[in-house]
Order: C-alpha cells, then sequence, then structure tokens
C-alpha cells in the first residue's frame, strides 16, 4: 500500500464518530475459543497490541468509560477475546495482548492459535486497529502481527500510543518510521493516527474513522 498520510477527518465524520460513541456500549461475551464468537451480525473492528501498549486505556477512553476494558496489571496473561457492541452499529473485540517477555512458551503457542485463527477466520471482521507505543515503534512481534495480518487479507489501521510521553521531534521520528514500514505491508490501510488516552488526543480522529465501518444508524 502506499504512504501513510497524517489523515483530518472533516467536521461530518467527527461528528459520526462522537454520535456513534456516545451510544452505549455493553459487554457481550469473553471468548477462550473460536465456538464462543458473537454472532449479531454486527461488523466488527479489533484491537491489538502488545500487552502495555494502552489498548485498554484507548477502548476506554473512545467509549468514555472508565473501566468497560479492565486494564491489565499481569501483562500477557488474559487469553480471551473481549466483545462489546457498541450501540448496536458495530461490535469491538479487544484482543489479548502480546509480547510479554516473561510469558510461557504455551502461552506465546495459545495466543497464535486463538488470535491467529480469529483473524484469519472472521467474516465480520472490517479492520484491526494495531496499537504501536509512540515510544518505542514498531518491534519486531508488531511486525510478525502485520504479517500475520498481509496473509489474512485483513485490512489494519496503526494507532500510536502514548504520544503525551515523548517530545515532539521524537514523535515525528516514530511517525516517519512508522510510515515506512506500513508501505511495505499489503494489508496496511494508508493512515497512521496518533493518540493520548491520558490527553485525549487523537480519539475524536479514530473514532471518526471507525464510524465509517459500522452500520448505517
Ligand atoms: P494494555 O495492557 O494494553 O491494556 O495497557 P493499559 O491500558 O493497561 O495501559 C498500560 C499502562 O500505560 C497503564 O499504566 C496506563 O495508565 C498507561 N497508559 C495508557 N495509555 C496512556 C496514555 O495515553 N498516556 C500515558 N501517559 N499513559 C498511558
Amino acid at each position: 500500500m502506499t504512504t501513510a498520510e497524517p489523515t483530518q477527518p472533516d467536521d461530518a465524520e467527527i461528528e459520526a464518530g462522537r454520535l456513534l460513541f456516545a451510544k452505549e456500549c455493553t459487554f457481550l461475551i469473553g471468548a477462550v475459543s473460536l465456538d464462543d464468537l458473537p454472532d449479531n451480525g454486527l461488523p466488527e473492528v479489533a484491537f491489538a497490541g502488545r500487552s502495555n501498549v494502552g489498548k485498554s486505556s484507548l477502548i476506554n477512553a473512545l467509549t468514555n468509560r472508565k473501566t468497560l476494558a479492565r486494564t491489565s496489571n499481569t501483562p500477557g496473561r488474559t487469553q480471551q477475546l473481549n466483545f462489546f457492541d457498541l450501540g448496536g452499529r458495530l461490535t469491538l473485540a479487544d484482543l489479548p495482548g502480546y509480547g510479554y517477555a516473561r510469558a510461557p512458551r504455551e502461552s506465546v503457542r495459545q495466543w497464535t492459535e486463538l488470535v491467529g485463527d480469529y483473524l484469519k477466520g472472521r467474516a465480520p471482521l472490517r479492520r484491526t486497529c494495531l496499537l504501536i507505543d509512540a515510544r518505542h515503534g514498531v518491534k519486531a512481534n508488531d511486525r510478525d502481527i502485520m504479517t500475520m495480518l498481509d496473509k489474512s487479507a485483513v485490512s489494519f489501521l496503526v494507532v500510536l500510543t502514548k504520544c503525551d510521553k515523548i517530545s515532539a521531534d521524537e514523535l515525528a521520528k516514530t511517525q516517519a518510521e512508522t510510515t515506512r514500514e506500513l508501505a511495505t505491508h499489503v494489508a496496511a490501510h494508508p493512515m497512521l493516527i496518533t493518540t493520548s488516552s491520558a490527553k485525549g488526543t487523537g480519539i475524536e480522529t479514530l473514532r471518526a474513522a471507525l464510524a465509517a465501518l459500522a452500520l448505517e444508524g
């Protein structure tokens, strides 16, 4: 795909995102196997990233909740896919984090199998938001996921997290490097969204991008 562009949604898109994410968001199921996946006929968006990347914080910021997605005190432990219904228009799938250094080999294997099968076979999945810590940039295991998504033909959108933690110069460097990386992945959506859940940066842009994938309401 071509280079990632900084994106500025227009006012109507921002408003659509605001309206969608103002709707009720309810927990559907914590799936430990592919037999448990919800079958609600809605388009689906998944959230993936290394443990501690700020995934729970981002989902909570998007949905204006403090505790919808539980922030993880034990990185690498949860091996379930958590599904949420957003206003009857979009399903959000919170995938278990990966890349926890001390995760036992068996749990890494389980993760790869469960999440890999989900990504390969999930018909309603419209896009995966792949979260990358703005301080660290793309790591080897992020690259592995990108390759898995390329092979599964699952379009992915990279979201930089915790941008408040670094200087503008450092952020520009991560953005440039990440953009270069995305150009090498066929499934990469040509857009890079920079966020801070702590400061609210980029949240309305991401809401707008996801609203474009939701069922018309
Ligand atoms: P998860 O493991 O990916 O779900 O990550 P969490 O959402 O639990 O976040 C991991 C840690 O990073 C927590 O201590 C959060 O408070 C912190 N964190 C998450 N997002 C941000 C952010 O935007 N800015 C800052 N400064 N800290 C954040």
